[in-house]
Formats: C-alpha cells, sequence, structure tokens
C-alpha cells in the first residue's frame, strides 16, 4: 500500500510544527534571560565600572573567575552590555564595591564551561529531540504504509524526514530478519521458478563470472494488486541470506526538487557496499512513468528516473547486486527501462488459479486453529478473481469471526461467511428494508436464480439472500463454476446476460414496475455486451473487427473505443439490441416458470438466505396441484 504524498506532506509539517514548538518552550525555560546575550556590547575600562558601581548605576555583575572578564548591565538601559577585564589583584576592590552598590552579582561562573553547557542544551538537545522525533514519525509512517517485519533506516531522522541530509531512506532489512522464503509463496510456481536462479546467483555469483554469463541486472514483477511480488521479492532476498534494500516509488518523489535523484544515487551506493544484495523497488510505475514531453510531466520524476537508468547502467553486476521491481501497470513504464541491461526480465505474478487459491488458503490456514471438517477446496472454489492477499485476508476474517461468536477454533461455516465478507462487503444488519422491499429483492434474486438455472451449462446457483450488504448490494446471488474457466462461449455469455436481466424481468412481470434494484446488474451486462462486440469479435455487424483497446488488463479496466464516431453510435445500437434480446429471453423463462417464482420468491423471503441446494430441490419438485410439465 502506498501512502500518498498528502499524508506524507501533513506529517512533514506537523513534525516541523512540533518541533518548532519544543525548541521554543525549551528555550525560554532554560534561558529566561537569553534575550540579554543578544543585547548590544560595549567595552570598557575596568575604572569605568568602577566608577558605575561608585554611581550605583549598576545593576547586574557576571564576573568569570578563569578569563577574568566582566559583563554587566545599568539600571534604565537593559539593551546594552557592557564588557571589561578585572585588573588582576582588583578583584577584591570589586566586590567590596558590588557589595556597597545595590548591583547584584548575578554568576561567578566560568564562563568557558557555561558556554559549553549553554550550546549543548541551546543547539544538542533540541537536535536530539528532533531526532528522535524524527525515528519516531519515520516508524509511525512505515506502519502507517503497512510495512512488516524488523526494518531499520540508515536514513535515521533527517533521512526519513524527507532526506534533507541526502540519505535515501531505503530500508536495509538483514536477511536473517526479513523471515520469507520460498516457502511462504504459495501458488506462484512459475515465478518462483524464474526467481531461483537469482537466487542461484546470488549465492554463487563467481560461478557465472567465470563463465562469462551475464545475469539479467534488474527484474520487473508484474502482476495485479495483492498477488505476493512484494512477499517474491523478500523471498528471494531470504533464499539467498543477503540483504534487502527496499523502497517504495512513491517515495522518490518527494516534495524538493533534485531529492528524489539523490536517494536513487544513495540507495545503490549503499547496496554496492552490501553486495550481493536485493535492491527492491516497490510500484516503480510511479517514477518509472512513460516520460511523454506533455507539460504535465512532472520534473521532479524525469530526474529520478534519469538517476535510474543511469545507476542501472553503472552498478557493477558482478558483484551481485540484482534490483527487483515490481508494478501492476507495465505497460505505463517508460521503454528506457525495460530496455536490455536494464529491467530485461519480465515475471509475470497472475491470480492464482483453483491449485493456487487453495494452496495459499492452506498456507494461511496453518496458524489457525480449526475445527475439523474444513474443505478448503470447496472456499478456493467460491472464490474465482480473488489474490493471495484476499485469501490470506478470508482465513484472517474467518479467525475473528470465531473469536467474536466465543469459540476457540474456527469452522467452515466462519470460512465461508467470511469471503462473503471479504468479496461481497460485510452483513449490514442495520439496513432494515420494508415488507414490500424485502417482497421486491426476493423476487429480484429468485428471478436471477431461475433464469440461472433453466439455462444449459450455466453455473450452479450456490447461495441466494436478501441479507443487505455494506456494498450496497440489497441481496445477491451466488454462482459458482465447477471448474476453472477460461474460455466462455459465445453461448455462454449470452446466457450470462439472461442472467443478469432475470432479476429486473421478475420484478416487472410480478410488481408491474421497476425498482433501481437492478443498477449493478445493468452495469454488468452492459460491459459484457460491450465486450463481446468491441474485444470478443461475437456480433454480426463487426465480427473480428477490435473497436476498443483495453489500457490495463490488470486493473480490469473498461476498454475505450477506438472506431469512428458513427462505428461507435452502431456499436451503441448493437449493444442495446443485444442487451433487449436478453431481457426478452428472461421474461420468456420467468413467464414459463411464474408458479415456481412465486412459490421460491415467497420461501426466500421468510427464510432470507438459502443454499443452491435447497434452491434446486424446490425446482425440481413436482407440483402436486397442477399436471406435471409434458417432457421435451
Ligand atoms: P503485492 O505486492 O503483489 O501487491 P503482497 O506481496 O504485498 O502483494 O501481498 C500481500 C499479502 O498477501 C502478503 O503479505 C501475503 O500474506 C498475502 N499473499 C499474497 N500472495 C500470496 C501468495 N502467493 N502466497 C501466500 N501469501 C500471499
Ligand atoms: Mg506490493
Ligand atoms: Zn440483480
Amino acid at each position: 500500500m502506498e501512502m500518498d504524498d498528502h499524508k506524507r506532506r501533513r506529517n512533514m509539517v506537523l513534525y516541523v510544527l512540533i518541533a518548532c514548538v519544543i525548541y521554543l518552550v525549551l528555550n525560554t525555560l532554560l534561558f529566561p534571560n537569553m534575550a540579554q546575550r543578544q543585547q548590544q556590547i560595549s567595552e570598557v575600562s575596568f575604572t569605568q565600572l568602577l566608577d558605575d558601581l561608585k554611581a550605583n548605576d549598576v545593576k547586574d555583575v557576571e564576573y568569570n573567575n578563569s578569563s577574568l572578564e566582566i559583563r554587566y548591565t545599568k539600571d534604565g538601559d537593559e539593551n546594552t552590555i557592557y564588557t571589561t577585564t578585572a585588573v588582576s589583584g582588583a578583584q577584591d576592590i570589586l566586590v567590596d564595591r558590588i557589595d556597597e552598590s545595590d548591583a547584584n552579582l548575578v554568576a561567578s561562573v566560568d564562563q568557558d564551561n557555561s558556554l559549553w553547557t549553554y550550546m549543548l542544551l541551546m543547539y544538542g538537545l533540541p537536535l536530539i529531540i528532533f531526532f528522535a522525533l524524527g525515528v519516531w514519525l519515520n516508524r509511525r509512517m512505515k506502519k502507517a504504509a503497512g510495512d512488516d517485519g524488523p526494518s531499520m533506516n540508515f536514513g535515521g531522522g533527517f533521512g526519513g524526514m524527507g532526506g534533507g541530509l541526502g540519505k535515501s531512506g531505503a530500508r536495509i532489512v538483514a536477511s536473517k530478519d526479513v523471515g520469507v522464503t520460498f516457502k511462504d509463496v504459495a501458488g506462484q510456481e512459475e515465478a518462483k521458478e524464474s526467481l531461483k536462479e537469482v537466487v542461484d546467483f546470488l549465492e554463487n555469483p563467481k560461478r557465472y563470472e567465470d563463465i562469462g554469463a551475464r545475469l539479467p541486472r534488474g527484474a520487473l514483477l508484474v502482476g495485479p494488486p495483492g498477488t505476493g511480488k512484494t512477499l517474491l521479492a523478500k523471498a528471494v532476498a531470504g533464499e539467498a541470506g543477503v540483504p534487502f534494500f527496499s523502497i517504495s516509488g512513491s517515495e522518490f518523489v518527494e516534495m524538493f526538487v533534485g531529492r528524489g535523484a539523490a536517494k536513487v544515487r544513495d540507495l545503490f551506493k549503499q547496496a554496492n557496499e552490501k553486495a550481493p544484495c536485493i535492491v527492491f523497488i516497490d510500484e516503480i510505475d510511479a517514477v518509472g512513468k512513460r516520460r511523454d514531453g506533455s507539460l504535465s510531466s512532472n520534473d521532479e520524476r524525469e530526474q529520478t528516473l534519469n538517476q535510474l537508468l543511469t545507476e542501472m547502467d553503472g552498478f557493477d553486476n558482478h558483484k551481485g547486486i540484482v534490483v527487483l521491481a515490481a508494478t501492476n501497470r507495465p505497460d505505463s513504464l517508460d521503454p528506457a527501462l525495460l530496455r536490455p541491461g536494464r529491467f530485461d526480465r519480465r515475471i509475470p505474478v497472475e491470480l492464482p488459479d483453483l491449485a493456487g487459491r487453495k494452496a495459499i488458503l492452506e498456507l494461511h490456514a496453518k496458524d489457525v486453529k480449526v475445527e475439523p471438517p474444513i474443505d478448503l477446496t470447496a472456499i478456493a472454489r467460491a472464490t474465482p478473481g480473488a489474490s493471495g492477499a484476499d485469501l490470506s485476508n478470508i482465513i484472517n476474517e474467518g479467525a475473528l469471526r470465531a473469536v467474536r461468536m466465543g469459540r476457540r477454533r474456527a469452522t467452515q461455516e466462519d470460512f465461508e461467511e467470511s469471503v462473503e465478507v471479504v468479496i461481497a462487503g460485510q452483513k449490514r444488519k442495520s439496513t432494515v428494508l420494508s415488507d414490500h422491499e424485502k417482497q421486491v429483492v426476493s423476487y429480484h434474486e429468485i428471478g436471477h436464480a431461475i433464469v440461472a438455472a433453466n439455462m444449459k451449462d450455466g453455473a450452479p446457483v450456490t447461495k441466494i439472500t436478501i441479507v443487505p450488504r455494506t456494498s450496497g448490494a440489497l441481496g445477491y446471488t451466488m454462482q459458482v463454476e465447477e471448474d476453472e474457466k477460461f474460455l466462455t462461449t459465445k453461448q455462454e455469455v449470452l446466457d450470462k446476460l439472461a442472467v443478469y436481466c432475470g432479476g429486473r424481468a421478475a420484478e416487472e412481470l410480478i410488481f408491474g414496475e421497476m425498482t433501481t434494484g437492478a443498477a449493478n446488474d445493468i452495469e454488468q451486462a452492459t460491459k459484457l455486451a460491450r465486450n463481446m462486440i468491441t474485444r470478443f469479435g461475437m456480433s454480426e455487424e463487426f465480427g473480428m473487427m477490435a473497436l476498443g483497446t483495453v489500457q490495463n488488463a490488470y486493473l480490469n479496466q473498461d476498454a475505450s473505443l477506438t472506431c469512428a464516431p458513427g462505428t461507435a453510435e452502431r456499436v451503441d445500437e448493437a449493444v442495446k439490441k443485444v442487451i433487449e434480446d436478453a431481457h426478452a429471453r428472461a421474461i420468456q423463462v420467468l413467464k414459463e416458470n411464474k408458479f415456481k417464482l412465486h412459490e421460491l420468491a415467497r420461501y426466500l423471503y421468510k427464510k432470507e438466505t438459502i443454499t443452491g441446494e435447497e434452491f434446486m430441490t424446490l425446482l425440481k419438485r413436482e407440483n402436486p396441484l397442477m399436471p406435471p410439465k409434458p417432457q421435451a
């Protein structure tokens, strides 16, 4: 998770403010008469002092025993400090004169000593406080940034505060502290395989050097958020037993111009001293974005990127420095970064498949006390598209739920429930639907389910609920594919569209009116229909013509159209047609099953949550009052 600049800046301002306040308070507390020290100084003769004393003009006298220096101020004129040196042997006279006058002898301390104490208190103490505060804030900022594991900031307080002293603020973690090895990464076998070579290189750089092989200087871990890129990078360091320098791309781009470049320089300097080691640049897209020459381009970022390119060319690869970087938007990276000799190796870190999800769940469930039987395969099956981070979260939420329920072990139900928590948002008990609303939602959800059940080869319905979620959904129908699917046929896409339309169709059929409840279905259906036409080549009119580009498939962005305005208009027409057909099909199916729709919707209304099996049994039950349907 990256910390946004805004927060960092706020922290900085806070930090400086606190430091200033402490400085001022200390100052007034420790040196109430400091103001006087900065006053005008006038040198006078010793006799002058004696005269002034005689005239009873003197207010305070400060006498230094070792240097014999005397400072004094006069009544009514506190802005001038008179200095003079005592004539040797005249001290006694001086003391007598002072006694006789109303002047008070402020101090008779050794000026040298006091100067040191003064300097120490005046500058040293605030410095120490400054430093401690910096370290403390740094820790807090890192914690907020979700950094795990013990780490140490070599930049210290100042470095961390913004690298004011030119330190990189890069975190170095000794290898044993990384505490992560390949064992802790599940379901990324291909990525691990590619990284094993890097580990081997770090362990015996000599072997590679002897034969004259040049290993990649850098490898880019590419994949969606939460798939374990950071984890893999740490694991490489852990496996090889080498130091791990890590810095986030967003940390580079700081407030003062030129600082980012200095950080890069310093990072590589440190790495050079500690080689063999791993330098890990997380979220490299923050700094490595394509230089496009547009007006809004960020000068600072560009300098940082240039410095990074220079360093990557410059470092002595034989020593065993490997630069790993992670990003979820490889297409936005500057091509110069991807040139051979820099990040020339690309390691995809994809969302885990069924087996991978199961492995990740098992890995994280190892540390949780569970009550058998536990079927993690079922959980894996219900979570297509979940990342490693999601899955780890599901296990943890399950354990938390067990604690909330006052149990000592987590059960299968806990994990199943947490799938919904993580994937669909917490159950929201506080949203109270009116009776009528509850009915509408019941018919809506059963509408989806009946259409789904009537589609050939559709994924079976596993759960239907009308308990509202915090995600805003008032209910939902969960369908789970039996096996992982990588290809979808045109018929399946059309069926899916009909299922999306099933909710609204049921509302229209039963209540004769529409509600806003179908908004999400409509969005999904439109997106799917549009993809059908612009990307999947599934329309007769356009055939296999790509009409849009997807900027970043990893972030699941929508395709943007790349066609003439006239064509775009026709695309819209085609999308509308596809959805209308799907809607008509849904209406047709529900009309044929109207009785079942009533029966099941009432059942759901009563029970609020029903399982897929309950749904199927009721759906298939012969109706005793009506003649059985003729078999086709
Ligand atoms: P990324 O850097 O790709 O966004 P992280 O490496 O930060 O993802 O992963 C976040 C957390 O999710 C990890 O600390 C780990 O607990 C869990 N996780 C993600 N992927 C995996 C995996 N393949 N195996 C085990 N745990 C994983
Ligand atoms: Mg990460
Ligand atoms: Zn719906």
